[in-house]
């Protein structure tokens, strides 16, 4: 077992394979999940004018405190026409220009107002009440950096900036592809020995969450044949995952017929439990997963180096798993020769996230599985590991 790769040997050479798929052009009002491939500078100042932060009156601070003519209005979108003077005041609202000649805002719940009058008392004027013009950012400085996946608030700063189009890598296609004589889909009769296939669509969901183009390949029997022509066709993808046969009885046949058609295998066995006997090879540029079969092991496996890789595809600047600090809620036995992933349940107390591992950690347990929000990392050893003491996670 000694030559087994630990977690993260396997996960440097996955992403040793995984470069940044070419860049296209894409709407910003649609870029949401998407990876910035270049650096978004901004087409205009932000704020575009010094603006208004409140309802009240544009002045000069000089003239204060005093009694000022209200010469015109400033609404949002709509300028005064002209500029204020001496002893003069406009009426502004949030988001209106400040007109030229006022340097300071005086709210409205600030000032008494009288038959075209704002009385104005005391030293009222407060900051930061006028929006400075590129304040937020400046024309041409930088928005969002490349490497950046894009969320609500890069896609609002992007539209704010003047943006329509980005830059962003394509969209991983990846195929997806279930082995196993035994499979059914959802809605058919099991026959004896038969079950349902859980990994097509709880991979699906995964594969989309980190950004993919999904396409879930027919399952194929454990078949040579049957199998041949379908990782044939997986192979046209980005990435290729299997599951199922993957490992050393003699109806896995994964590993064999993908090196027939050329592939490339970069590493097989990762010190890792659940997911041990995952294999990932190279055909040219498309990244080949042997998920093992077991639901657990296969989710694992996706969490600790599918999506990575997907991200690392998508130009992701830090595509490694976010893992998190945690501590455990129980003691658990630790496995001498692999670092495990325990599903667990996180909760908060007093501010640290406390990881309660649930019952049922065998690797085809997905049903107790749906119960955890969170994979723990215990590192191997001998014995337990106490209850409280400081772990990783990753959140589900
Ligand atoms: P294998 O990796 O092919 O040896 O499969 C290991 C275990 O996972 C076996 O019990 C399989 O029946 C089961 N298995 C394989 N593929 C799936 C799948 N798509 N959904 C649920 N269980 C599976
Ligand atoms: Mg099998």
């Amino acid at each position: 077992m000694s030559e087994l790769l630990s977690i993260d040997q396997a996960l440097e050479l996955v992403l040793g394979r995984a470069v940044a798929l070419e860049p296209e052009d894409v709407v910003v009002a649609g870029a949401a999940g998407r990876v910035l491939a270049a650096p978004a500078l901004a087409a205009v100042d932000l704020p575009p004018f010094p603006s208004s932060s409140m309802d009240g009156f544009a002045v000069r601070s000089r003239d204060l405190p005093g009694t000022l003519t209200i010469v015109g209005e400033a609404a949002a979108g709509r300028p005064a026409t002209m500029a204020v003077g001496e002893g003069q005041a406009i009426a502004i609202a949030t988001g209106g220009m400040v007109p030229a000649g006022a340097d300071a805002v005086v709210p409205i719940e600030d000032v008494h107002v009288d038959e075209g009058v704002v009385v104005i008392q005391g030293n009222t004027i407060r900051g930061g009440l006028v929006r400075d013009r590129g304040g937020d950012v400046s024309a041409g400085a930088l928005v969002v950096a490349a490497g950046t996946s894009l969320g609500p608030a890069q896609i609002g700063a992007l539209a704010a900036a003047g943006l329509t189009n980005v830059s962003c890598a394509r969209v991983p296609r990846v195929a997806v592809l279930l082995t196993g004589t035994e499979l059914r889909a959802a809605g058919e009769q099991l026959e004896a020995g038969e079950i349902y296939d859980a990994n097509g669509p709880m991979l699906a969901a995964q594969l989309r969450s980190a950004g993919a183009d999904v396409d879930l390949l027919p399952a194929v029997r454990d078949d040579p044949d049957a199998l041949r022509a379908a990782l044939e066709r997986g192979l046209a993808a980005d990435a290729l995952i299997t599951t199922g046969g993957v490992s050393v009885g003699v109806h896995d046949l994964v590993r064999g017929t993908s090196a027939e058609l050329g592939v490339e295998e970069v590493f097989w066995g990762v010190a890792l439990r659940p997911g041990k006997p995952i294999a990932f090879g190279v055909l040219g540029r498309t990244l080949v997963f042997g998920l093992p079969g077991n639901p657990v092991s296969a989710l694992v496996g996706l969490e600790l180096f599918v999506r990575p890789a997907l991200l690392a595809l998508q130009g992701a600047s830090d595509p490694r798993p976010p893992f998190l600090p945690g501590r455990l809620g129980r003691a658990v036995r630790r496995t001498a020769t692999r670092d495990s992933l325990l599903r667990a349940r996180k909760t908060v107390d007093v501010g640290s996230v406390v990881l309660e591992p649930v019952g049922g950690q065998e690797s085809h347990m997905i049903a107790r599985a749906a119960a955890a929000d969170a994979l723990v990392l215990v590192p191997r050893g001998d014995g337990e590991l106490a209850a409280g003491s400081p772990v990783s996670y990753l959140a589900l």
